[in-house]
């Protein structure tokens, strides 16, 4: 079966991290014989420019006969200013929604050679390795009806609805219940059952899909206490599955606790395993062109990528074992840079991974 892959590589410091990444990609994609094929098109600021919209059709067309989508990253202060149904940022949502990503799925792992980069004392840390399944499509961030209406007294009132199907959750379910299986087979499923009734529906449907997975030990937590949890013993955790909001906020939390943005990469999936991979920070403005961003976490995507879409998890873990070998090597990007380690560009970093594969 031959896999297809369009490679969008957005704004900042977009093309020049998924360059390094396309070049470990071609390498693996040789070394295992994965048959893998793949394409260039536009997202976002450069969209802009060339199209005069973030995602053209062209780009959507081809992500939708693809197998999969990595990208960099979009947007940038050149497009900051333009009307806002076109920013960069409005191409990324579209065409998450148009292929249907409703499962996005976090990383937070802290490679013990960079424990020291965590805020956290790296007792707390070291080797932690957690995954966060966020429901991406649904919740408050699409829920009907919304907007900021005017009262009878003459006061505005801005409202949003938080809303959840069964089916919504249970897909959701399944996904982290499937994932907890490959990894330490425990899910904690994050609410606020005390007071939202769409998250009492949530836990109640969790605890049913739980029973699906007789080997996947399933508890529950308001999402008050995870946050705090998250930083006082984040090792507890295995999988967690929430909403699109609780998501957001706890992915974020943990992705701090590794300490650097640089390293973390996160796959987006439909019903199908179909996906959209790329690393968790923006376009680095302040750093684009000056050859200096850190390429590991879209190199991570890449791994990230082979495992989910294409159910090539030697290649994956190839990618994941050189990512460690390098920093063995103690070579680091500025970003993770700490004294008695190597500092390398972009590039360099790159081709370490590669020579290490
Ligand atoms: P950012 O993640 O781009 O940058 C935050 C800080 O982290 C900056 O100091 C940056 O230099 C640093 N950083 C980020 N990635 C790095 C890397 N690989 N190596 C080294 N340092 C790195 O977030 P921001 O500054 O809030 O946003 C910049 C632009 O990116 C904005 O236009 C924003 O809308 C966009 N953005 C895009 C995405 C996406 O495409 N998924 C996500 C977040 C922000």
């Amino acid at each position: 079966m031959s896999k297809h892959i369009v490679v969008l590589a957005g704004d900042g410091i977009g093309p020049e991290i998924v360059g390094e990444a396309v070049k470990v990609l071609a390498a693996v994609n040789e070394k295992f014989g994965l048959g893998i094929t793949w394409e260039n098109q536009l997202l976002g600021g450069a969209a802009i420019d060339a199209h005069g919209v973030p995602l053209p059709d062209v780009t959507l067309d081809a992500a939708r006969k693809a197998d999969a989508v990595l990208l960099g990253a979009v947007g940038g202060p050149k497009w900051d200013t333009i009307e806002r149904s076109i920013r960069p940022e409005r191409g990324l949502l579209k065409i998450r929604s148009e292929l249907n990503l409703f499962a996005n799925l976090r990383p937070a792992i802290l490679y013990p050679q960079l424990a020291s980069a965590s805020s956290l004392k790296p007792e707390i840390v070291a080797g932690l390795d957690i995954l966060i399944v966020r429901e991406l499509t649904g919740g408050i961030y699409f829920g009907q009806p919304r907007g900021v209406r005017t009262l009878e007294n003459g006061e505005r009132q801005g409202f949003n609805t938080d809303v959840y199907s069964e089916s919504e959750i249970r897909r959701i379910a399944h996904v982290a219940f499937q994932l907890a299986r490959q990894r330490n087979k425990k899910v904690l499923s994050v609410d606020k059952a005390n007071v939202l009734e769409v998250t009492e529906l949530w836990k109640e449907i969790t605890t049913e899909v739980g029973k699906e997975y007789p080997d996947v030990q399933l508890s529950h937590m308001y999402v008050d206490n995870a946050a705090m949890q998250l930083v006082r013993a984040p090792k507890q955790f295995d999988v967690i599955v929430t909403g699109n909001l609780f998501g957001d906020i706890l992915s974020d939390e943990a992705a701090m606790l590794t300490g650097s943005i640089g390293m973390l990469p996160s796959a987006s999936l439909d019903q199908n395993k179909k996906g959209m991979y790329e690393p968790c920070h923006g376009s680095a403005p302040d750093i684009a062109g000056k050859g200096v961003a850190n390429p590991l976490a879209t190199i991570l995507s890449v791994a990230m990528l082979l495992r989910y879409s294409f159910n090539a998890e030697a290649a994956a873990k190839c990618i994941e074992e050189a990512v460690g070998k390098v920093l063995d090597q103690g070579l680091r990007t500025p970003d993770i840079y700490t004294e008695g380690t190597k500092k390398v560009g972009t590039k360099e970093m790159g081709e370490a991974v590669v020579a290490a594969l």
